[in-house]
Order: structure tokens, then sequence, then C-alpha cells
């Protein structure tokens, strides 16, 4: 069997864009340092609003987590309701979670608006029971939403086999607000859409530094300068270091999917029919769905290059095999790993990086309808602060993630052995 090919997305992504580096000094009213769903959702909305907005990307448009990612368009953040409550009191929980929840709306608005090709489907999610505890969890969950007005459906163990094609879990939570998209093509579509909007946007243009000079940023890349009046540092997960600011402290947490080769179309009628997006309610979660040409593709936490590769490798063999034993030996295609910028209380920040400007990261995991509405927010705010444009999470002078290289590890460690583990015992 030959290896397998790396990003999936990549190589069925039917959107395009071109984004050429900066090769000249240029002015803006904005500009926006990243170019995954929060930088092209911010230079959309800013074009839109006939902010003139420049957008630099280090590499090319999604190659960070926008490229990368599972593709479930989810209603919220991995915490539960009354979590987000806790943590940010009743009104401000209460408007993340209202927010969040429009999200999926938010985006498949814009596909519609735009016409982006990027295989959404709004055929809900299912949150997979991986055992009592497991379903125990999404009771709660279902009690919590319900009570925030999130339409939600407890499945019983018969109906998530009928729906997934495997008797392997114990119930599920579907949420029908939700749904699924091809990552990369969706951020391309966005990013597109802003330059139909009239943003400029360059890729190949790593920033090498920031400055404030004369009451204006200048952001240098390749030897060229943008001189704005506001500033979005959308880099998250995939920062990168520049001269003159402070790096987003998060904990980076690896993911990895393997997608098999299309399957045949009497096993694509077995095996999530309706479409839906799912993954499982394990402490070392994993994703399992389909995309257009019927692959099926599963996710585990861990990098697949990196020194646990092995053991999450054999560990998707044997997860596909568990699940769906009709296609144990069928070809793995695809791999591809991606970082995820956590936070230790798993909520999205906001920083105050100086004068009309931010930085937003840390959507530890669910960053598809997020980043979509965090970089419209930022935008808004940023363009018109007058206004008081409302923002989804309070402002914060900083934020400090203590030990997050070791924590990082320590995540890694804990996959690898999962996985291990599960090899030992042939789960
Ligand atoms: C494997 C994986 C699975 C995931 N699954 C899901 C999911 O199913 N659902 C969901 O909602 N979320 C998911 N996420 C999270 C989601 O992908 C991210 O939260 C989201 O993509 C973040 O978007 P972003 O625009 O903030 O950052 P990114 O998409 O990471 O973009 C940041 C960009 O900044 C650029 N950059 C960095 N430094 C510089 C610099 N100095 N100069 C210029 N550019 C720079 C990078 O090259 C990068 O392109 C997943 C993430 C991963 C990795």
């Amino acid at each position: 069997m030959s290896d397998p090919g790396g990003n999936l997305w990549t190589h069925s992504a039917e959107e395009a864009v071109s984004a050429p580096p900066l090769n000249a000094d240029t002015q803006a009213d904005l500009v926006v340092i990243g170019g995954g769903y929060t930088g092209c959702a911010a230079a959309l909305e800013a074009a839109r609003q006939g902010a003139k907005v420049v957008l630099l990307e280090a590499e090319t448009i999604g190659h960070g987590g926008s490229g990368r990612n599972v593709g479930l368009v989810n209603a919220g953040l991995w915490l539960p309701p009354d979590e987000i409550v806790k943590a940010l009191g009743a009104d401000a929980g209460g408007r993340l979670i209202d927010a969040l929840g429009r999200g999926p709306q938010m985006v498949f608005d814009l596909i519609a608006r735009h016409g982006i090709d990027c295989e959404g489907n709004r055929n809900g999610t299912l949150h997979l029971a991986h055992g009592p505890t497991g379903l125990e969890d999404l009771r709660n969950r279902f009690r919590q939403g319900n009570r925030h007005g999130a339409p939600l459906q407890l499945l019983d163990k018969a109906e998530t086999a009928r729906r997934t094609g495997t008797a392997a879990f114990h119930g599920a939570l579907f949420d029908p607000r939700a749904g699924t998209i091809q990552p990369l093509a969706y951020c391309r579509g966005l990013a597109r859409a802003a330059q139909d909007a009239g943003a400029a946007l360059h890729g190949r243009s790593p920033v090498e530094r920031i400055a404030r000079e004369a009451e204006a940023w200048c952001v240098t890349a390749g030897g060229h300068s943008v001189r704005a009046g506001a500033l979005l540092l959308a880099t998250n997960a995939y920062h990168r270091s520049m001269k003159g600011i402070a790096a987003p402290q998060f904990i980076r947490v690896n993911y990895c999917q393997f997608a098999t080769a299309p399957l045949p179309p009497s096993i694509r009628a077995q095996i999530l029919p309706g479409g839906e997006g799912c993954w499982d309610t394990a402490l070392v979660m994993s994703s399992v769905r389909t995309d257009r040409a019927g692959r099926l593709i599963v996710g585990g936490m861990g990098d697949s290059e990196g020194f646990g590769g092995r053991a999450h490798k054999s560990w998707a063999r044997r997860k596909l095999a568990s699940l769906f034993p009709d296609i144990a030996e069928a070809q793995i295609e695809h791999q591809w790993s991606g970082h995820i910028a956590m936070t230790s209380d798993h909520i999205p920040k906001i920083l105050d990086i100086g004068p009309n400007a931010l930085a937003v990261f840390g959507y530890s995991g669910r960053g598809i309808s997020p980043g979509t509405v965090f970089g419209t927010a930022a935008a808004r705010s940023l363009l018109r602060p007058e206004t008081g444009a409302a923002l989804p999470v309070q402002v914060q002078d900083r934020h400090i993630e203590r030990f997050s290289v070791a924590r990082s590890y320590y995540y890694e460690i804990g996959a690898t052995l999962a996985h291990g583990i599960s090899a030992a015992t042939g789960r």
C-alpha cells in the first residue's frame, strides 16, 4: 500500500484564491495579520463597510487551523453553557452563548451569499457517548442546552446506531443548528469574498515587525510596510514571532486526521447516511465524518508527524475497524495534523494590544463559527470604536498561560499513551 498523501482539504478544495506577496508600501484603515477564518472574516466585514483593509498572511490563505480542521460548524464552545456562565457571569456568558448559537447560521449565510463551494452541509452534528459516563455528560449538556434555548435532541442507542452505522455508541446529542464544511474551501471562499468587496490580501508575507509610529501602526513584511489606523492580530495557534509585539499565550494541542479512499455507494448508504459530523465524549476525543466524495475521515488527538505518530496512525486504523468492520481494510489516502490554540478556561480571548489594536485567539478547537463571529465583530469594533460595537467577550489587557510548553507535551504524551494503550487492549 502506498504512503498516504497529506492534507485532504488541500487536495479537494474547489475554491481558489490568489494572494500575491506585499510588493509595495501602502496605507490602510485596518491591517489584519493572519489569513484564517478570523482574519478573512474581519477583512470581509471591513471591506463591506467601505474601509481600506490589507491582510498579510505568512504562507497561503488557510495555512493554519482554518485549512486543517475537522470541518464541524458547531453552535457553541467545547464547554457546556453552564460552565460558560460560571466563568463569565450570567450576562456576559449569556451573550457569548447567544452569539455562538447563531454562529452556524452566520457561516451558512456567508456561504450562500458569496456562493462558496465548500461542501456546506447543514445536517447537524452528533456528539457521541463513548460509554455510560459519556451518556451522562450528554444528558447534562442536553438539559443545560434546553435551558439556554438550544434545540438539541438526545438520541438513544438504537437511533444513534441507525444514524452512524455503528453500534459502538451509547447515545448521542444531535444539534440541528450545526453542520459540516470543507474547511479550507470555506476559508478561501471568505478570502475571495473579501477581495471582491475590495480588501487587499497578501500571502507569503510573514510580518516581521510591528511598530507604533506617528499615531499609526506600521507593519513590516518582506521589506515593505503597511501603515494603518487599526490593527488585528489573527495568528492564533500558528503565530510566528514578530518584533514589537508579545506572542499570545495559549497551550498548543495537536489533532490528526486520516481519510479513506472514496467508499463504494453501498457502504456510503450505511455509514452516516444523513451526513452529520460527529465527535465523541472520550477524554482523548475523536471525530468521524464523511466528505462529498464519500471518504470517511477519522480524527484523534495527537500529532501524526511527531514522536507519537506511529501510535496515532495505528490507533486510527483500529478505530476505523472497530467502528466499521466492513471497511477495516479501506486504504488511508490522506493523513495530516494541525495545532489547536487552547486556553486554560477554554474561552476565546480578545486582548487590547495597543491603541485601536486587538489580538483574537484561543478558540480551543472550536474556531469555524467562533472565528467567523469574532473576526467580524473585531473589525466592526476596530473601525467604529465610537459606536461601542459589542464584542463576544470582554477585551482583556493580558492573558497569561503558565507552563504552556510543558502542558502541550502533557497533551501529546497523554494522546500517545491513550492511543498506545488502546493497541494493548485491542480497542
Ligand atoms: C486539526 C484541527 C481540528 C479542528 N477541528 C475543528 C472543528 O471541527 N470545528 C471547529 O469549529 N474548529 C476546529 N478547529 C479549530 C479551528 O480550526 C481554529 O480555531 C480556526 O481555524 C482558527 O482560525 P484563525 O483564523 O483564528 O487561525 P488560523 O486559521 O490558524 O490562521 C492563523 C494564520 O496566521 C498566519 N500567521 C501566523 N504568524 C504570522 C505572521 N507573523 N505574519 C503573517 N501571518 C502569520 C498563519 O500562517 C495562519 O495562516 C480545529 C483545529 C485543528 C487544528
